[in-house]
């Protein structure tokens, strides 16, 4: 079969992996001049860093798979790192049952009722569950007050912003459920797997057109089937002759986008901490992740990537704010992270922003997940709304592109 697939992300890049494996003739069209989609990066020294910080749990099964499946053997490099939490000017360790019996900003009883509530919801394996039910509503119930106040409301606001109170619960289960301490990150950055699968298609006679925006689907008229891998409002935009209700059910998934600074840092910010959740509303990014926590500076001409992230409409107020002045009023809060930081640390910085990077799962939405199959005969639809009651990342990318492509 002659397939087109419409963007080269991970998702894009694995079906048409698979199914060139398979002998068919594969052409991706991506409207940016590089592959990769959300998980592309750029040469930052001897390896690649992602534009958004990457990194992958001891459970992503299926971008282990695909890594064995593409030879890169041996790519995993794994780090015990964990989560501390940046509260009232502190950064507390958060990763162990031990930081949850010294986390201080609780009291002792909701550091224990905390803790069994995490472990019921680690053991408990079956998210359905949690279905129906609204995260905001049950760890109030479940872990109390004020664990929901101190640590869990001021994430989700920061995550969800008003649609806070409407995530399922299926969305926390999934966090606690599948998440691990040790993070694994791929040799020479996840530009490598994205190179050797980009490599491998070409070999197997596909080809891969950058900077190519399909804006019709009438344009993909000659080729026997369709997988269009971007966001939904994407899809929307390209398939506007879709029924009514086909449009209605896919507009009910709504999406965050995010915005984000990455700094060059001549220091790190944090000696220990790679990932820092700011609960602080305060402070306007939510995630401040020190690169060089998790894979040494050497690979990085001995400088420190460092990532503001902030997940956001992309009809906020900040979608629209300059790049400098975002830089600028982000920058003025790092003193408060650590006390010792000035912007002479400041190397670089360059600001990113993507209007659709998350959907988000309300409570409700597990009734409106897309299929494959759309109502346009040969068309399919293979994208992050359909990897409920998983967070977007790249092993569920992974393992969508590889169901497609065996489902043809
Ligand atoms: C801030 C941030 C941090 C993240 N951190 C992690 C992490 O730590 N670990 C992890 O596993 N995952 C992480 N992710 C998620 C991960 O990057 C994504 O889940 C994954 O890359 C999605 O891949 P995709 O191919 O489905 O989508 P995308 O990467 O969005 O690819 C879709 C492609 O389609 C193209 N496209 C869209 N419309 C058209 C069109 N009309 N014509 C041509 N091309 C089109 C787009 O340009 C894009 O390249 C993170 C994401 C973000 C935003």
């Amino acid at each position: 079969m002659k397939i087109a697939i419409v963007g080269a992300g991970i998702t894009g890049l694995t079906a048409a992996y698979y199914l060139s494996k398979k002998g068919h003739k594969v052409y991706i069209f991506e409207k940016d001049k590089f592959a990769g989609g959300l998980a592309s990066g750029f040469r930052a020294g001897d390896w690649y860093l992602e534009r958004f910080y990457h990194h992958i749990f001891k459970d992503d099964k299926h971008i282990q798979q695909l890594t064995d499946d593409l030879g890169l053997n041996n790519i995993w490099l794994w780090k015990d790192c964990g989560a501390p939490i940046f509260y009232q000017g502190k950064m507390h360790p958060f990763s162990s049952p031990v930081d949850l019996l010294k986390f201080s900003p609780l009291s002792f009883i909701n550091r224990i009722r905390t803790g069994l509530t995490s472990l019921y919801l680690l053991l408990n394996k079956d998210y359905r569950f949690f279905e129906g039910k609204k995260a905001a509503f049950w760890l109030k119930k479940y872990m109390g007050q004020e664990s929901w106040k101190v640590i869990w409301r001021p994430l989700m606001i920061k995550k969800f912003g008003n649609f806070y109170s409407f995530i399922s619960m299926t969305w926390m289960w999934a966090r606690v459920n599948r998440r691990s301490r040790f993070l694994g990150y791929p040799k020479g950055g996840f530009q490598i797997i994205i190179n050797k699968l980009v490599s491998e298609i070409k070999r197997n006679k596909g080809k891969i057109i950058l900077n190519e925006e399909v804006k019709t689907l009438k344009e993909l008229g000659s080729f026997d089937k369709t997988i269009f891998t971007g966001a939904n409002p994407a899809f929307l935009k390209l398939a506007s002759d879709l029924p009514e209700k086909y449009k209605n059910k896919l507009e009910k998934i709504e999406y965050f986008g995010t915005v984000l600074v990455l700094l060059t840092l001549k220091k790190p910010l944090s000696n220990w901490a790679y990932w820092m959740n700011i609960n602080d509303n305060n402070i306007p990014f939510v995630g401040c992740v020190q690169h060089t926590n998790l894979v040494s500076k050497k690979y990085y001409k001995n400088l420190h990537p460092l990532y503001l992230v902030s997940y956001t409409s992309r009809k906020s107020k900040l979608f629209k704010q300059k790049d400098e002045e975002i830089f600028k009023k982000w920058v003025s809060y790092l003193k408060r992270i650590n006390k010792d930081f000035n912007s002479s640390w400041i190397k670089n910085y360059q600001i990113i922003k993507e209007p659709f990077t998350q959907p988000i799962f309300k409570v409700d939405s597990y009734k409106d997940i897309p299929s494959f199959k759309t109502p346009i005969k040969n068309f399919y639809l293979a994208n992050t709304s359909q990897i409920y009651p998983w967070d977007r990342a790249v092993n569920y990318a992974v393992g969508l592109g590889k169901r497609i492509a065996f489902s043809l």
